[in-house]
């Protein structure tokens, strides 16, 4: 009793107990942090469209294996297009298929939420934005989000349209990609030089 009774051990008690309440706390302080941290992280994966988001045909996606033609007008990536557009797109290929050509249209109309896939998945290819956004321009930039913008498949038909396009007002828009056309001009008119590439 001796012990107890000696201020000096009770005050060694107390800093000893002061002590351990605080290291508990700390502890307690870094589990509720990492948890947080943890829950916000996850939340923000599920809700981030590249991370769950499954584009479909309601997006305008067209599968990588698959390609419309310009009378598949029930088609998201068509039915929403310009109508001028696609105006444009079936009196062309009426005198490209005097020439033996067919257009595969592999894009057209896209949702912002399939713009924004997409640019993510360019993002992982090419290992950061900068050079992704050569190539995929955002959902704000896009002109397939606006449907004035058509991609086609085969390098014939994109030669075709390079070089017959502008009757129609068909113009390539992007020096990086010869299979992007847009009504760039009035039927007849000259196409404006391209761009460098998709950042504008
Ligand atoms: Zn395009």
């Amino acid at each position: 009793m001796a012990v107890l009774s000696d201020p000096a051990a009770g005050h060694r008690r107390l800093v000893l107990l002061l002590a351990t309440a605080g290291g508990i706390v700390l502890v307690l302080a870094a589990i509720v942090t990492l948890a947080v941290t943890l829950t916000f992280s996850s939340f923000a994966a599920v809700v981030r469209p590249a991370g769950i988001f499954l584009p479909t045909e309601e997006d305008g996606l067209i599968a990588d294996d698959a390609s419309l033609s310009v009378d598949d007008e029930s088609h998201p990536a068509l039915a929403r297009l310009d109508p001028a557009l696609l105006e444009a797109l079936r009196a062309a290929q009426v005198a490209a298929e005097a020439d033996g050509i067919r257009f595969d249209i592999t894009s057209g109309w896209r949702s912002a939420d399939l713009q924004r896939r997409l640019l993510a998945d360019a993002v992982r290819t090419y290992g950061s934005e900068e050079v992704a956004r050569q190539y995929v321009a955002t959902p704000e930039t896009s002109s397939h989000v606006t449907g004035q913008a058509v991609d086609i498949g085969t390098l014939d038909a994109q030669l075709w349209i390079i070089e017959h396009g502008r009757e129609w007002g068909l113009c390539q828009t992007y020096a990086n990609e010869r299979w992007h056309f847009e009504r760039a001009t009035e039927p007849g008119g000259e196409c404006p030089t391209p761009k460098l590439d998709a950042r504008g």
